[in-house]
């Protein structure tokens, strides 16, 4: 699905330059579930912008199934983002002006998907997600768990093959961060979307199939459980899925089933 090339990023902030990707190279497979770990400040949430086309590297290649993100132009860039990427954030992002239906309503205007259906979409993805009796409730009115749950509705409700969350649980609390993970990973495997998901918690990280540490820009991979299968079900043997995951090139990419 992904595979990164020697990705480099600088920012330029007060005639300094941060170099805060210094030559990442990783492969995602298709329908894989990777954690980003690392210490604060060390590029983590600049990889999952050059991954989600939030924004471009200074040189390298965001290759996304054939095709260099850093090379698009911008509306190319923008249906990309609309269409296959749903992104989760620490602090949820949500308008607060708008209600928890017209937040996830507002993901699809940029697909162009009419108005009609954007609200029968967002309404049934919000019911799935348990808050059929919020739709119509601000996010001040709603718990951090339940703003979360709005969130990612938001992420899903444009039927993306990526999933990328920044710090997903780090506003919540023990609890609740543990049910949002359990629906993080009930919703991977269901869709089978392709997870990055950023976290400082060692907890969260170890139920991914691989988890990545960024330090000072660079990314080295600590933990591979791809070939154990955590995604086998009794109608897919853990054979199948494991060898899927271990030649994600092989495998077409099969219509997100929403
Ligand atoms: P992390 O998510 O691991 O905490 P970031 O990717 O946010 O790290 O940041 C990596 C480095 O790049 C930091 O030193 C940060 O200050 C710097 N940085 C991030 N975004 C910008 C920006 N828009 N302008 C200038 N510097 C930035
Ligand atoms: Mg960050």
């Amino acid at each position: 699905m992904y595979q990164l090339t020697d990705v480099k990023k600088d920012y330029q902030k007060d005639r300094t330059t941060v170099q805060a990707l210094q030559g990442v190279n990783l492969e995602i497979g298709d329908g894989e579930w990777l954690a980003i770990q690392g210490p604060t400040g060390h590029g983590k949430s600049t990889l999952l912008q050059m991954l989600g086309g939030l924004d471009r590297p200074s040189s390298g290649i965001v290759d996304f199934n054939g095709t260099d993100l850093a090379q698009l132009r911008e509306n190319q860039v923008t249906r990309f983002r609309a269409e296959s990427v749903g992104f989760i954030f620490q602090t949820f992002n949500l308008v607060p002006t708008l209600s928890a239906q017209e937040n996830v309503e507002a993901a699809l205007v940029p697909g162009q998907v009419h108005a009609s259906e954007r609200r029968s979409r967002a309404r049934a993805t919000l019911e799935s997600l348990g808050l059929g009796e919020r739709l119509r409730h601000l996010p001040s009115e709603l718990s951090g768990g339940q703003q979360q749950r709005v969130a990612i509705a938001r992420a899903l409700v444009k039927q993306p093959q990526v999933l990328l969350a920044d710090e997903p649980t780090g506003n919540l609390d023990e609890g609740t961060r543990d049910e949002i993970i359990s629906l993080l990973e009930q919703l991977w495997r269901e869709y089978s979307l392709t997870m990055v998901l950023v976290t400082h918690d060692s907890t969260v990280a170890r139920r991914a199939q691989r988890i990545g540490i960024m330090k000072n820009g660079k990314l080295s991979i600590r933990q591979d459980t791809r070939s154990r299968d955590v995604r086998a079900t009794p109608d897919a043997p853990a054979g199948s899925a494991a060898s899927a995951a271990e030649s994600p090139g092989s495998a077409e990419s099969a219509p997100t089933p929403f």
